[in-house]
């Protein structure tokens, strides 16, 4: 008989999210009559603005015509989104990357997950804890974690971010060979100011690590020193990959773009004693296994940088950034301890004392019929939090802040 990968079979299941839906699910059975609101919710509510559906319209007429019909496109990207890309997110910053070291996809989720393919299979992991968990099991589909102790993996180095370092991450005791990183972060909402992401660049640097860096929510940034792209930092082109996303950026979760940005100057041992370039291998590995992000979808992509797109995506990012500030300002009213969203739509809170975040979980849905995410789900150093998002409709957050206070 055929035999499954033993790496998948360590894997759990994603516990997390089912044991939310089947306890909302029985709550709803229980309370047919009670609208329940999601504070827990990760994706985006607000429909695509003018802009990008009128492009993705164009778009999808072009396919219908001879001279304008496209089949197989690039599987790196066209160029007229990848020069897009260098133009408005880079070149604004003062960055200088060229358009062949930006590779266009269907998401962050899957670049990610990917990417740690191009490393041996016996690199060593670090991963912030809490975290958002994509970067932990592909690692562990790869083989690369150990085993799972309860919820840890003993193959991969955690670096806690807590209020006790100011969610700034400590250099590990083991040299990583690859380093998560995530700003705006996923679960906690907090960002790095320049000086502190310019130390991990250093740290990088000197240990010949490759940090993986993460800035699905670059959009959300308000702080003038956090930046918004590591390449902003010295030296980081030659040790860091970033990934970026149009999914909270301009409402494509649903629609699906991203992309991955690999320097040239970043090179890797070839074990050999040699170098290689990991912007060749990205290549090589897209271009076998991948086909590119469809044109309508680059076509909507390219008009998120146009004048109107903008201000269309800018008036929808703020909307879910007033909901992250009525959020957090209601919940530090209530005597708890919030953390983030002032720089990312995600708030991650103290629970009271006393509880935990899953008895916190229950207590917000059995007392005020509201969904958040129990905090342990995203590592050992996530017990103690439940984190909130600022996705919802105004009405709903509105809403949910009074069914908070009547409970906290
Ligand atoms: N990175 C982080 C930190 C995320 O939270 C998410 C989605 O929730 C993603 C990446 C996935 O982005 P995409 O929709 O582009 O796959």
């Amino acid at each position: 008989m055929t035999t499954a990968n033993p790496d998948f079979l360590k894997l759990q299941n994603n516990y997390l999210f089912a044991d939310i839906a089947r306890k909302v699910a029985a709550y709803k059975a229980a309370h047919p009559a009670q609208r329940v609101i999601s504070l827990g919710i990760g994706d985006v509510t607000r429909p695509l603005p003018p802009a990008i559906l009128a492009a993705l319209h164009r778009a999808v007429e072009d396919m219908g015509e001879a001279a304008l019909f496209r089949g197989y496109g690039p599987e790196q990207g066209y160029d007229f989104l990848r020069h897009r890309i260098i133009e408005c997110d880079y070149a604004t910053r003062g960055v200088r990357l060229g358009a062949d070291e930006v590779f266009v996809s269907d998401g962050a989720k899957s670049d990610i997950g990917n990417f740690q393919e191009l490393f041996a299979p016996n690199s060593r992991v670090a991963v912030t804890d809490p975290v958002y968990p994509v970067y932990v099991d592909s690692n562990a589909m790869a083989g690369r974690a150990g085993n799972l102790r309860g919820t840890v993996w003993d193959g991969i180095i955690y670096l806690p971010s807590t209020p006790d370092n100011d969610f700034v991450p400590e250099f590990p005791a083991v040299r990583p060979d690859i380093i998560y990183l995530c700003y705006p972060n996923n679960p906690t909402g907090a960002v790095l100011s320049r000086a502190a992401l310019q130390a991990w660049v250093d740290y990088a640097r000197r240990q010949n690590s490759v940090i993986l860096y993460d800035s699905a929510y670059e959009a959300f940034i308000t702080d003038p020193d956090v930046p918004h792209s590591i390449y902003e930092l010295d030296g980081a082109q030659e040790v860091a990959v970033e990934f970026r996303s149009f999914s909270k950026t301009a409402g494509f979760t649903g629609l699906r773009c991203a992309y991955t940005v690999v320097p040239k100057a970043l090179q890797i041992s070839d074990g050999e004693g040699g170098k290689v370039s990991l912007n060749a291998l990205w290549n090589r590995r897209q271009c076998t296994k991948y086909n590119g992000c469809p044109y309508i979808v680059q076509r909507a992509a390219e008009a998120v940088y146009s004048p109107q797109g903008q201000v269309e995506i800018k008036t929808i990012i703020a909307a879910y950034q007033k909901n992250a500030a009525q959020l957090r300002s209601a919940v530090s009213g209530m005597g708890l301890t919030v953390y983030g969203g002032l720089n990312a739509p995600y708030l991650w809170v103290s629970v009271p004392q006393g509880s935990d975040s899953w008895v916190f979980f229950d207590t917000l849905l059995q007392e005020s019929a509201l969904i958040c995410t129990p905090g342990a789900g995203f590592g050992a150093a996530g017990e103690g939090y439940v984190r909130l998002t600022a996705f919802g409709a105004p009405q709903d957050t509105a809403e949910a802040i009074e069914r908070l206070r009547r409970v906290c």
